[in-house]
């Protein structure tokens, strides 16, 4: 029971809430049994039990029967025990899935107790139905076995021994029944209407504690950590700010830059998150971060998901800066031996002030002088253990910026990542006109080619993207391959130009497509997903998805997002076969339908559900018993209204009427994860 359910005190076991509950009045005519029904509870004598086949087909088979019919019980595991416990002639309760095999009825696998008239009446309490597994059924721990403990241990406790954890102005604020009484009648409700509430009750309680402790490591963070100070905006942010700066910012950046302004000159240290859709600008404020640490004689590093990114990062940011004073290097994965040794060694001694690479940058070989501000770019997944590795490159630890690579829901994300400070940029760079979508069949590729052409002819450049679901599929890259011949069949050269790039080829090989791409002398760049995130090429207009119909919704935002960086009109043409499931369908709609990745995220949240958003199932902090951040949504902003009052007005719970946070939180101590993660 401990393992397999983990179960391993009362706590639990009060917490092992029960999926249903069933009415014990309630019994079905087995003679009426129908298709439509998923569950059943039947009542009657048991006529007969038998074991029957062999080996793998060995069963148990016994029959029930009441005043109507007659209905099948098979057992295939657990056998011997089921024969011990169950008496021909004796009357059952009976419940479980219901299947009918060769049109008659059947169970699987049953729960069963003894039956009696009588103790089908007076009875006031639902009945609740447990998780149970195959294994602990098979040892005679059923569901119901499962009630008969909690109800015994409900019986033993009084409400001093589950006191209410919320103060009253909440309890009453939102209607919340008291703690007690909500573990009872979650188990053992006398309606439903009374379990309503004590579900309500206690999923508040889940969304609250959840985020009260995230929060308040946070608290402690800011208090006790000391952090660098940049004591000032010097010369290298403002000669830049004034003359380099190729744009204006948009209101949206120069907001994000005053939060992290603040932050870098408050002596505590940053760890904020930058959520900001597709093309919004985060990489200039990530440049504008590293000059001001510059600026105070701190080192910056700023890490990427992929090579692709960081070689874009490290040629566009050494182009913006090449006026300035400021030393820009680049190490990866395939960085060679010498210049590696080059690299390392300025970091050490302090000579280059911005590091720019892949995972490579984390590494403990990877030594700073005096490193200050580190910015890990398109990738909220970047956990807390991650960021720790950031904060050792120096005694104090330096500024953490994290930029998604795909916008989330803001409650989901101060739910998820509640730890970091929160910025986003909901504003996109003025002149973007929004990227049209349509969905074609592969029937159109003809045409489709045809409006490509169209767009080369006036100077545009395009994508044609195929899916790589696994890096080492062979049949993707033939499929790839072969489109390449295809795209080429299309666009002949010398009269077009071809870029390829694939996760396949060498750093080397990658670079020089990409180059050539970036540079124009190719119209046409054919890869797979590793140009997914980050890449900048505003004058790229097309984006042509092959097999749209294979990828998630996020991953055809970020897709997408590849086009409509500049001023042309650019549009996004999902390709797919004929045959799409009701999913596929489904996302391909929403893609036509928004361009807004924040939107599309709450989409991709209900088709998906939250343990698929990139990043949470580390964060741990979405995995609620009973409350869902989907279906429960404005509760979970309820209790985070909550819990940010309760923060703000007593940081250190010392009031009175917050006592009973207090005291649950001190008795929860060493239980909880968060102390672990934080
Ligand atoms: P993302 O947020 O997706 O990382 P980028 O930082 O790559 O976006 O910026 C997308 C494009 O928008 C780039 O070409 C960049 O130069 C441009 N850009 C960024 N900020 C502005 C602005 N304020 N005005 C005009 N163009 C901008
Ligand atoms: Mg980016």
């Amino acid at each position: 029971m401990r393992k397999e359910l983990s179960v391993f005190s009362f706590k639990d076991l009060l917490e092992l809430y029960p999926y249903r509950h069933i009415d014990k009045t309630k019994v079905d005519k087995i003679g009426r049994l129908s298709n439509d029904l998923e569950y059943t509870q039947v009542a009657g004598k048991l006529t007969d039990m038998e074991v029957i086949g062999q080996k793998a087909g060995r069963r148990l088979v016994a029959h029930l029967k009441d005043d109507t019919g007659t209905i099948e019980l098979v057992w295939f595991q657990g056998i011997s025990w089921v024969q011990k416990i169950l008496q021909p002639g004796h009357e059952y309760l009976v419940f479980g899935k219901l299947g009918f095999f060769m049109g008659k009825p059947q169970i699987a696998h049953p729960e069963l107790e003894n039956y009696s008239p009588k103790n089908a009446d007076g009875k006031e309490h639902l009945e609740p139905i447990y998780p149970s597994t195959e294994k602990l059924k098979s040892k005679g721990i059923t569901g119901r076995m499962i009630g008969k403990f909690t109800g015994e241990l409900i019986k033993k406790l009084s409400s001093k021994d589950l006191p209410e954890n919320l103060p009253e102005s909440i309890t009453q604020q939102y209607k919340l029944i008291n703690r007690f009484d909500a573990f009872k009648h979650i188990h053992f409700p006398s309606s439903e209407l009374h379990y309503q509430h004590a579900l309500r009750r206690l999923k508040f309680e889940e969304f609250f504690f959840a985020q009260l402790t995230i929060q308040l490591v946070k608290i402690d963070r800011q208090r006790f950590s000391k952090g660098l100070i940049f004591k000032k905006v010097g010369e290298l942010f403002n000669d830049f700010y004034e003359h380099q700066l190729p744009f204006p910012l948009t209101g949206a950046q120069k907001k994000v830059l005053k939060e992290i302004r603040r932050d870098t000159g408050s002596g505590h240290q940053m760890n904020r998150l930058l959520q900001g859709d597709v093309g919004s600008g985060k990489t200039i404020i990530a440049l504008l971060s590293m000059l001001i640490a510059a600026d105070n004689d701190f080192q910056s590093v700023l890490m990427a998901p992929t090579e692709v990114l960081a070689q874009q990062h490290f040629n566009n940011i050494k182009e913006l800066v090449k006026e300035l004073p400021v030393t820009v290097d680049l190490l990866t994965g395939s960085t060679s031996a010498k210049k590696r040794k080059q690299v390392l060694k300025n970091c050490e001694d302090g000579s280059l002030h911005i590091l720019i690479g892949t995972h490579a940058v984390i590494e403990d070989k990877v030594i700073f002088k005096n490193l200050g501000f580190a910015v890990v770019d398109e990738q909220h997944k970047f956990g807390v253990a991650q960021r720790s590795r950031l904060w050792k490159k120096n005694t104090t630890p330096p500024h953490v910026l994290v930029m998604t690579a795909t916008p989330i829901p803001r409650t989901l994300a101060l739910t998820a990542y509640g730890d970091l400070d929160y910025s986003v940029i909901d504003e996109l760079p003025p002149g973007r006109q929004p990227i049209t979508t349509v969905h074609r069949n592969e029937t159109a590729r003809p045409q489709v080619m045809d409006f490509i052409r169209e767009q080369l002819v006036l100077g545009r450049q395009a994508y044609v993207i195929y899916p790589l679901i696994e890096e080492s599929s062979k049949v993707d890259y033939e499929n790839l391959m072969k489109g390449f011949e295809e795209v080429k069949s299309f666009f002949p050269e010398p009269k077009y130009w071809i870029s390829m790039v694939h996760g396949k080829q060498t750093a080397e090989v990658k670079e020089t497509n990409m180059q050539r791409f970036v540079s124009g002398d190719t119209q046409i760049m054919v890869g797979t997903t590793v140009i997914e995130v980050g890449v900048n090429v505003p004058n790229a207009s097309v984006m042509l998805i092959e097999s749209a119909e294979k990828f998630g919704l996020s991953q055809l935002h970020q897709l997408r997002g590849r086009v409509g960086r500049g001023t042309d009109k650019s549009f996004c043409i999902l390709l797919t076969g004929q045959k799409l499931s009701r999913d596929a369908r489904e996302r391909l709609k929403i893609m036509i339908n928004t361009n807004d990745g924040f939107k599309i995220a709450e989409k991709d949240l209900e088709i998906r559900g939250p343990g698929e958003i990139e990043g949470t199932k580390q964060s741990g902090a979405l995995n609620f018993k009973l409350a869902s951040i989907i279906h429960d949504r404005t509760m979970l902003e309820a209790a985070r209204a909550a819990v940010e009052k309760i923060i703000t007005e007593d940081p250190d719970l010392a009031m009175a009427e917050n006592g009973p946070i207090k005291s649950y939180l001190q008795q929860q101590k060493g239980k909880t994860v968060w102390s672990k993660i934080a």
